[in-house]
């Protein structure tokens, strides 16, 4: 070992990040007697207009990030409860078509969870199998496709294996049959260029934590031209225009657009960084055999490496590795279970490759040298736990 640290080096950036400095100081200005802490909706006195404003200069922010109409974007605690009201909103909305929905097998748990909601109402959902490299295709949903589908809800980027669906392609599809898309793109904001006037979807859902923002906050996009009529999850003083109420949470607010403005502003260049990154952590692997990339090599963002190591158990992997590399088996939501991940099964790993990976999670934050550091760790300890009984997977944990 060479260098010394005092934490493990963080690589799970998809379970969540740091603040960027920038944005906890944006944040910090509206909180304070001194700062801007009026209630947004309070329409009498000048707290209140000073508070909107900034609600409002966040909306903007996030629109550029996107490229659309900031009339467009509904506030919500974060990406879960923006899948929740975009997919319950459309199903249980005056103007769902249909009682049917298409989703596939690897979503988050906030869309798998909301749809296995809705199975239990009586509503009807095609659960599609990805490729084996992650990807849900264009023709898979053609094919899904009923006269009564009231919604497709598909993620950009997957959150454990980092490859992306080809969002256009399936856009031409859903918007040809006339049917709402919804996507997950809590992964794909700010490390991927997303063009909302390009790719006209009609519900996208993000996060702040997931990029340099706070927790606790997100967005809901909503096409306005779309004719959508969803259905309101939460009730009471009817803001954002009745689809979200509850008192806007300006400094959490004004994070995510701050967060948004950094990242519009550096997006090029940490996509080559993390490229290189990549680059630099896989060659560092390179000593190991047997180690198997999950996903799909050529179609993912930088950030995100799932690595099943052959012979050796993931879980005892990152035990033994949490105190100098922090990372983890699946997603941070599920990694409470011992259960296989939902998403290494969906395309088709075997239980044993499955309970054999890691995610290993890259961010803005994310140094040379830490990489280097955490590569050699890793060869470190799956050598050693290859050689004893203990890394062995377990056979017939199921
Ligand atoms: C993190 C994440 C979510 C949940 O976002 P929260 O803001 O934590 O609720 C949803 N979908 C994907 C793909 C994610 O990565």
């Amino acid at each position: 070992m060479t260098a010394v640290v005092p934490m493990p080096v963080y690589l799970d950036n998809a379970a969540t990040t740091p603040v960027d400095p920038d944005v906890a100081a944006a944040m910090a200005e509206c909180l304070t007697t001194e700062g801007v802490f009026g209630n947004p909706a309070s329409r009498s006195h000048l707290y209140g207009w000073d508070a909107e404003e900034r609600v409002e200069q966040a909306r903007v922010e996030v629109a550029e990030l996107l490229n659309c109409d900031p009339r467009e974007l509904v506030w919500t605690s974060g990406a879960t409860e923006s899948d929740n009201l975009a997919i319950k909103g459309v199903l249980l909305g005056p103007r769902a078509r249909g009682r049917h929905l298409i989703t596939s097998r690897i979503e988050h748990k906030a869309v798998i969870d909301s749809c296995r909601w809705l199975e239990k109402q009586g509503f009807e959902v095609t659960w599609l199998t990805p490729e084996a490299n992650g990807a849900v295709t264009a023709a898979a949903v053609a094919e899904a496709l009923r006269p009564d589908t009231a919604l497709v809800s598909l993620m950009a980027v997957n959150n454990e294996l980092g490859v992306f669906n080809d969002i256009e392609a399936i856009t031409a599809v859903t918007r040809a049959a006339g049917i709402p898309l919804h996507v997950d793109a809590a992964q794909a904001l700010a490390k991927v260029a997303i063009d909302l006037a390009a790719v006209p979807v009609e519900l996208m859902s993000f996060s702040g934590h997931k990029i340099y923002g706070p927790k606790g906050i997100g967005v809901l996009y909503v096409r306005r031209d779309a004719g959508l009529a969803l259905e309101p999850q939460m009730h009471g003083g009817g803001h954002e225009r009745g689809l979200r109420s509850g008192t806007l949470a300006t400094h959490q607010i004004v994070g995510m657009g701050r967060a948004c403005a950094v990242a519009g502003a550096v997006l090029d260049a940490e996509i080559s960084r993390l490229r290189d990154l990549r680059g630099r952590f896989l060659a560092g692997l390179s000593a190991l055999d047997d180690v198997h990339l999950n996903g799909d090599a050529e179609r993912g963002v930088p950030g995100i490496v799932n690595l099943a190591f052959g012979g050796v158990d993931g879980e005892a992997l990152i035990l033994a590795l949490s105190a100098d590399v922090a990372c983890s088996t699946a997603s941070a939501c599920t990694s409470a279970t011992i259960e296989p991940s939902h998403v290494l099964r969906g395309i088709g790993l075997t239980d044993e490759l499955a309970h054999a990976s890691i995610r290993f999670s890259l961010g803005r934050f994310t140094t040379a040298e830490e990489v280097d550091f955490a590569a050699g760790r890793v060869v470190e300890t799956v050598t050693r736990l290859r050689a004893s009984f203990a890394g062995r997977p377990r056979r017939g944990a199921l």
